[in-house]
């Protein structure tokens, strides 16, 4: 099937960690296919940074031929998912895209720093799809999840054993999704970034780290967060109707 624009005119989208980096480019994504997007962000205890970000974001999403909205809620936190969801009253697509990358030598990796990657980046895919789910259920069409994984979640990193756990825990959880809600007719995807360049790859990554990454992609460049809205659109239109827990590789070759 060919690819249709305007084909998520009608749907809603909810895109978690949507302030910047990837999520933003979901967002728009989602927008120009014609969906009502809503940008999630992670309130901040000392105001509204995140929040105007996520407007700016909501307002490129309007730019880009859909209508954007925002909610600020912690997906690490169960009630206040609960609470940013009991405030949507139609969902047809989730994206759980919100996550961060604490990177260290398990050695010396605290019981913190495991606990907020591993309660950010899988309990809060799996706490935002539970408290989604009967929201998606009633989706006119097909609801759809997809859940942004990682390279890493299938073939493990020196320095990145909280990361590449919780990512490899995304698949587990896709995977049993697709199997407990395709009866009703939802499907559960994922899609595994290779080297995307935004603030996390930014920040965490040397230099010397970086061009010695670039060598080992067979395309040779560094992937752009368009190229995950991409996959993300493709996933929740019409032409991935038949298309569920799958991984979708966009990492350049980086892992084949
Ligand atoms: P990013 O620019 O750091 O964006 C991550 C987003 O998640 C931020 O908007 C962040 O909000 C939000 N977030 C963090 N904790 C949250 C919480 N508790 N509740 C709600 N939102 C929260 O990183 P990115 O590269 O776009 O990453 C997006 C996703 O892609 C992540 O799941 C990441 O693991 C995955 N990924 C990235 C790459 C890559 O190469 N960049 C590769 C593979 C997978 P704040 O800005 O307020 O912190």
């Amino acid at each position: 099937m060919a690819i249709q624009d305007k084909a998520l005119q009608g749907k809603v989208a909810l895109v978690t960690g949507a302030s910047q980096g990837i999520g933003k480019a979901i967002a728009i994504a989602l927008g120009k296919r014609g969906a009502k997007v809503i940008v999630n962000f992670l309130p901040d205890a000392n105001g509204s940074t995140r929040e105007a970000d996520a407007r700016a974001v909501a307002a490129e999403v309007d730019a880009a031929g859909g209508q954007g909205a925002v909610a600020g809620f912690d997906v690490s936190n169960s009630a206040s998912v609960n609470e940013g969801i009991k405030a949507i009253p139609q969902l047809d697509i989730l994206v759980n895209n919100a996550g961060v990358a604490i990177n260290g030598m398990l050695m010396r990796f605290t019981d913190e720093q495991w606990l907020k990657t591993l309660n950010i980046n899988l309990n809060g895919a799996f706490f935002t799809t539970r408290a989604a789910a009967s929201l998606l259920l009633k989706a006119k069409d097909a609801g759809r999840i997809i859940n942004i994984s990682s390279v890493v979640g299938e073939s493990g990193n020196g320095g990145q054993a909280a990361y590449a756990a919780s990512k490899a825990g995304i698949l587990g959880l896709t995977m049993s999704a697709a199997k407990e809600l395709a009866s009703r007719g939802v499907t559960v995807n994922a899609v595994a970034p290779g080297f995307i360049d935004t603030s996390m790859t930014q920040e965490h990554l040397p230099e010397a780290a970086k061009a010695k990454l670039l060598e080992s992609i067979p395309l040779k460049k560094i992937g752009k967060a368009e190229d995950i809205g991409d996959a993300v659109a493709f996933l929740a239109g019409p032409e991935a109707a038949y298309i569920t827990g799958q991984v979708i590789r966009v990492n350049g070759g980086l892992l084949m």
